[in-house]
């Protein structure tokens, strides 16, 4: 009855879009589609002139918005939910908190895979009438051919109606009949996602439908010339029961195995004959791209580890603190063993049925990490890190959502993934300032969120690390968090004994060797004798930070950023390590003519040289960006100096982290002042942590390992902590002064960077925000503007607002409202356009 339509109700779905626009998006749900919509589909929907895009169903509703009128759904392009529920409102919790869109955050989270791809495409309005238009002689002969050749297509692409135009550019025509509405430019819908398939073999079932088929087929081969095609075949029979059990046909088999399978080989030339004779068929078959691991295991293996007995405490305590709190502080130091800790509670975890997350900085994802979980958990596992093709992103994404992987370990973008009910994540060296996201917005810290995506699914979290974050260890002495201690290393090790190096001293005594003091050389010569491994820190890459003239002292600049140009040896340029400039060394100097130009400071490239100068018998060899850019470059590097065919590696921060090699008795550490005098109020803190995590690689065994830092002052307070490996002494210092500065744990920051191209604009819309800032929040709150040391970045001036927020008193979301506003008013004012402002909330 007609009756019956009517009351069918009008639904209407919240869209997110990959728009940077706040908000959702109202659209209209066509009543045939009613029974199909969902949370967590993607759609595709007409957004802004006439432009498809797709998106994903936020929400369900039947309230009509309220301004004007909503479009229509257009297509639905899943059966089933891509996003689960819990992850749309974690990423709608995260455009809040980070003041970013929705829209932003679904773009950071969905792999491009999974995003669609769109091309323009241009298609004839089915309601538009050519004959018509003729009449009524609007249609001139170019638009007439385009839309005759339309008639003959569903759609073309945009490029296309160029050639049937015969003109360069068919903007004009095209637009003209956008506007004369006989055509509809719309973007093309692909998923980009593609199954890794194979190609097998199977029999033409044509040859089993009847009974006489087989045999009919192997008389028409029972010829001599056909002698060995009916070899093949008898192979394939004995290898494929087609006969005994008929879905073995369906399965097929390999065409390798098939050849050389078994006991004897085939002819593959025959197996040719077969395939082009329609005998045997080739057909494609869909394959995980990583079935081919070397571990699998449908359960857990019970490993060879036994928890020492300060592990067996630390789990109990963790799972003690897990019955009245969230979150646990795990403070173990470097080698203590705090893997096989974290791998036992995943055991339980996964036991009870939930998911785990675990995850890793970027650095400490290496080969030797995923083996050692790989060999635990086995297919249980998936992995997810940067370096990975998209389309494996893809797999791992849909191996957490149909329940193949229970437990993943990641990168800070695996806190996006779809897990339905996760009972446990282990932050890894939760300290890591490479969990923060610097660009693009959502400029998120994974660390963070971890704890909201925890909140959101009732799980526990373990943050572990051996220099814990100022934050993490107030919240745990405050007792926000549970906190768990491991002090001593596992089994034998000891801590690593830690020198200072005087190079004030020995530059007065001349006792330098380029830049090795003479404390460090000795001990280098020291190992290598002992047939020992030892690691130079060094935190720049290539040959010279800089270059100068000796007369005038010019320095070389890169002419978009305002930084100094640094020295590579290979190719003989200078490169600039913020936005990849090149240029050639120059011959003389620009400004005063004189040809002695000089390298300055000490790259990764200059030590390199230098140590294999000064020690010509030892192998030496450099781990930094420059020298891993192959994709198993890293590996191969780490790999070789596991298994000790390099005596020395010098590196940057990659060497600092989570490596575990037995053989390596020194470190060496250059050039830390210039970390201390970092202008920043985390400089103590960062310096306080790369060195503890550097030295952390000596004398992980047996052996105890030594550590040499070379300084131009051997007073810093800092460095003899570090010696003495008191975490909490630095911590004690560090708290006071956070707290008397005003600083985190104590405050909360949010950071404006505006940029323009041009200075005066850049910094008369910084003046501008900050002044309203200042109005609303006062001027306690808002400090600034100021320009950043490096002041330009890619042609881009850059000026900056810090506003400090009071953690008692002030509600950030209110303040952050409050930033959305004066931005709006910003972005309406004329005379700012191409003024672009960065949010970081929480900058690190
Ligand atoms: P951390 O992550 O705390 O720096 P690791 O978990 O890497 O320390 O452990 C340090 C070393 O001690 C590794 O080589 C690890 O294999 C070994 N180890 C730790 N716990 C055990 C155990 N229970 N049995 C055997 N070896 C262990
Ligand atoms: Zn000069
Ligand atoms: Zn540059």
């Amino acid at each position: 009855m007609d009756l019956e339509l009517t009351s069918e109700p009008t639904l209407f779905v919240e869209v997110l879009l990959p728009v940077p626009i706040p908000g959702t998006f109202t659209y209209r749900v066509p009543v045939a589609m009613n029974d199909l919509v969902q949370k967590g589909v993607r759609v595709l929907v007409e957004f802004g002139a006439r432009k498809l895009h797709t998106g994903i169903i936020a929400d369900i509703h039947n309230r009509p918005p309220k301004n004007y009128q909503a479009k229509y759904l257009l297509d639905l392009l899943d059966d089933s939910p891509t996003v689960n529920e819990l992850q749309l409102k974690f990423w709608n919790w995260m455009a809040q908190y980070y003041v970013a869109t929705p829209g932003e955050v679904m773009k950071a989270g969905l792999p491009a895979g999974l995003k669609l791809s769109s091309q323009s495409r241009i298609q004839l309005r089915p309601e538009f009438d050519i004959e018509e238009a003729l009449d009524l002689e609007v249609l001139s002969d170019k638009e007439l051919r385009l839309l005759r050749s339309l008639e003959q297509e569903d759609s073309i692409p945009y490029e296309q109606a160029a050639d049937i135009l015969e003109v360069k550019n068919p903007y004009y025509i095209v637009k003209e009949l956008v506007r004369k509405e006989a055509i509809l430019l719309f973007e093309a819908v692909k998923d980009k996602y593609k199954p890794k398939t194979k190609k097998k073999l199977r029999l033409n079932p044509i040859f089993l439908e009847t009974e006489e088929g087989l045999e009919q087929l192997f008389a028409s081969l029972g010829t001599k010339q056909k002698a060995k095609q009916e070899e093949v075949l008898m192979k394939f029979l004995m290898m494929v029961p087609v006969l005994t059990n008929p879905a073995s046909n369906e399965e097929g088999i390999d065409k390798k195995e098939l050849l050389e399978g078994g006991t004897s080989q085939v002819s593959a030339s025959s197996l040719t004959t077969l395939i082009r004779n329609g005998i045997l068929e080739e057909f494609e078959f869909i394959v995980s791209r990583f079935e081919e691991d070397e571990y699998s295991a449908t359960r857990y293996q019970d490993a060879e580890v036994k928890l020492s007995e300060a592990q067996q405490a630390a789990e109990s305590q963790v799972l003690g603190y897990f019955e009245e709190k969230d979150i646990v502080l795990f403070h173990g130091v470097t080698g203590s063993g705090k893997t096989e800790v974290y791998i036992e509670l995943i055991k339980k975890v996964l036991d009870s049925g939930s998911q785990v997350l675990f995850l890793l900085p970027e650095i400490v994802l290496t080969a030797q990490m995923v083996v050692r979980l790989k060999k635990i958990f086995g297919d249980l596992l998936g992995v997810y890190h940067s370096k990975f093709s998209d389309n494996e992103r893809v797999e791992v994404w849909k191996g957490v959502a149909d329940g193949r992987y229970q437990v993943v370990v990641g990168v800070r973008s695996s806190i996006f993934l779809p897990f339905e009910n996760l009972g446990l994540i282990v932050v890894d060296e939760e300290h890591e300032p490479s969990y923060k996201q610097y660009d693009p917005a959502p400029r998120y810290n994974a660390r963070d969120m971890a704890l909201v995506l925890a909140q959101m699914h009732k799980a526990k979290v373990v943050l572990g690390s051996a220099t814990p974050s100022v934050e993490s260890f107030y919240h745990a002495l405050n007792g926000a968090y549970g906190l768990v201690q491991l002090k001593k290393r596992f089994g034998d090790a000891q801590l690593p004994e830690v020198t200072l190096a005087d190079l004030k001293l020995e530059r007065k005594r001349k006792t330098m060797k380029e830049d090795f003091s003479s404390v460090l050389l000795e001990q280098v010569r020291n190992s290598i004798n002992e047939h020992k491994q030892v690691i130079l820190f060094q935190n720049r890459r290539g040959y010279a930070p800089y270059v100068m003239c000796e007369d005038c002292s010019w320095i070389p600049t890169c002419p978009s950023c305002s930084v100094s140009l640094t020295y590579h040896i290979h190719r003989n340029q200078l490169r600039c390590h913020y936005c990849g400039h090149s240029e050639a060394v120059p011959k003389s100097c620009v400004q005063c003519g004189s040809t002695k130009i000089r390298t300055m400071g000490v790259g990764t490239q200059k030590l390199e040289e230098d140590i294999k100068f000064l020690i010509p018998e030892a192998r030496v060899q450099r781990l930094d960006q420059d020298t891993t850019r192959k994709k198993y470059g890293y590996q191969q590097i780490i790999q070789d100096f596991e298994q000790r065919h390099i005596d020395i590696l010098v590196g940057t921060q990659m060497v600092s982290k989570g490596l575990d090699f037995d053989h390596v008795n020194l470190v060496g550490v250059f050039d830390i002042d210039r970390m201390l005098n970092f202008p920043d109020f985390r400089a103590e803190e960062r310096t306080f942590q790369m060195l503890t995590q550097v030295s952390g690689r000596a004398g992980r065994k047996k052996d105890k390992g030594l550590v040499v830092i070379q300084t131009n002052n051997v007073k810093q307070t800092i460095l003899h902590k570090v010696a003495r490996a008191d975490y909490e002494a630095f911590f004690r210092k560090e708290i006071e002064e956070r707290k008397q500065y005003h600083y985190p744990p104590f405050t909360r920051l949010i950071k404006l960077s505006v940029k323009a191209e041009d200075r005066d604009k850049a910094s008369a819309a910084a003046g501008l925000l900050a002044r309203e800032l200042v109005k609303k929040l006062g001027a306690k709150r808002v400090l600034g503007p100021q320009e950043p040391v490096i002041n330009k970045i890619r042609n881009h001036y850059l000026m900056d607002i810090l506003v400090k927020l009071e953690r008692q008193k002030v509600n950030p979301q209110k303040v952050k409202e409050i930033i959305r506003e004066v931005l709006g008013e910003l972005d309406g004012d004329r005379q700012f356009r191409k003024v672009y402002v960065n949010i970081d909330v929480d900058p690190v």
